[in-house]
């Protein structure tokens, strides 16, 4: 039986951060870290951008943290490896090649996958979901092949490769169920073919034909290990101010992690980079007993298409009833503000540097301080 102070379950920015949230205040107890893909924990933000575009992408530069990090910080790293069961009264988790962990503490940080739409076809060949390394290599393997590319949804992942295979001068097309972009939803009726997908069939019976779809309709928790235990909600993995669920001992962070949002209020999950790094860092921080940190971060995310870079800074689940404009949309440089009555809730910046953004979020908490 193999025994460690600390199991972390998942090998994304999440628990590569918890890591280093632990060897902050802990230099010396015994650390885990398990992942089921193969590479080292990288920049997954990357791969609807630049990694698309750049004909031989250098995966070495893309890992966050240098997978040598861990060497240095005397971490074990099992990648490749999934973990099949979670015991939390025995504290011990199961790997795929049978081998046992039993653990002192552990951060649960699987991360999430793609919600494959509730229609026929969504398993053909080349019909692609952007989540890995693997997913993008194949994309852009399959995209060189291919003449008609269509990318269902048009959120910010969807967008964001729709302008990445268009500045690869490839002919894509980009279908949404809503009349405006950046919202969460859309409405394909069908993926057709027997192996490989030929034609895409939409609710009101159009078929376009296509050799090649990418599929980015959001994000599900990854919650198959402790489903059925209080660990996994409806929403996420149900954790307090201090990211540890009702199981002491035990952590959830990042796009697994359903927490309450004491800086906007109410409780939420995000499914962005910045919310992963930073609720790694302070999980693991907390896993070591040395430390008590709250997570109270503005909620923040940025996207990147064509020659725009946006940050989003706030809450934007609700629709603002008023909006406050700074500098102008056909300048593609502007601040808005938005409003619900009289109290700012989110601010988008185009095209604005880092001291705005940061300044934004202070702005932010001094308005909800009020
Ligand atoms: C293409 C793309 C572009 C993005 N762009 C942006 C952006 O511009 N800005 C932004 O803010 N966010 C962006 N995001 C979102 C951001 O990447 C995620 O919020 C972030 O990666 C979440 O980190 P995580 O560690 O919680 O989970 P993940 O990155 O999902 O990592 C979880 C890991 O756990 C592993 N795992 C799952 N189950 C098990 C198991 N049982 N055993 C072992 N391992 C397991 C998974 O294989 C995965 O490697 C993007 C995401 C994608 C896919």
């Amino acid at each position: 039986m193999i025994r460690r102070d600390y199991l972390i379950i998942g090998s994304g920015i999440g628990g590569a951060s918890a890591c280093e949230g632990i060897r902050n205040y802990d230099k010396r107890g015994s650390v885990t870290l398990v992942g089921a893909e193969v590479f080292p924990p990288y920049k997954r933000w990357i791969l609807s951008k630049s990694f698309l575009r750049e004909k031989e992408p250098n995966l070495k530069k893309l890992q966050e943290p240098d997978e040598r990090w861990f060497q240095a910080h005397k971490i074990e790293t099992r990648f490749g490896t999934v973990v099949t069961q979670f015991n939390i009264e025995r504290r011990l988790a199961v790997l795929a090649n049978g081998e046992s962990i039993e653990f002192n503490k552990a951060c649960l940080a699987m991360g999430s996958r793609p919600v494959r739409p509730p229609v026929a076809g969504v398993n053909l060949g080349n019909v692609i979901y952007l989540r890995t390394i693997r997913d993008a290599l194949a994309l852009k393997e399959m995209a060189s092949l291919e003449r008609g590319i269509m990318v269902v949804g048009g959120g910010l992942l969807g967008c964001e490769a729709a302008a990445s295979l268009r500045l690869m001068k490839l002919k894509v097309g980009l279908m949404h169920r809503d009349p405006f972009l950046l919202n969460r939803y859309l409405d394909p009726n069908g993926f057709e073919g027997k192996t490989v997908l030929r034609n895409i069939q939409t609710k009101s019976g159009n078929r376009f034909p296509v050799g090649l779809a990418v599929v980015a309709c959001g994000a599900e928790p990854n919650l198959d290990l402790v489903r059925n235990t209080p660990l996994a909600g409806p929403h996420g993995s149900p954790v307090t101010d201090y990211l540890e669920t009702e199981e002491k001992g035990i952590y959830a962070v990042g796009d697994l992690a359903f927490y309450p949002d004491r800086v906007m209020g109410g409780v939420r999950r995000q499914t962005h980079w910045e919310n992963a790094r930073s609720q790694g860092l302070i999980a693991g921080a907390n896993m070591t007993g040395k430390k008590r940190i709250r997570y109270e971060q503005v909620p923040c995310f940025w996207t990147e298409m064509f020659d725009l870079r946006m940050d989003f800074v706030g809450d934007f689940s609700v629709l603002p009833t008023r909006v406050g404009l700074d500098g102008a949309y056909a300048k593609k440089k502007f601040v808005a503000r938005y409003y619900q009555g009289d109290t700012l809730r989110a601010i988008l910046l185009c095209q604005q540097t880092q001291r705005e953004v940061d300044s934004a979020k202070t702005q932010l908490r001094q308005a909800l301080a009020k």
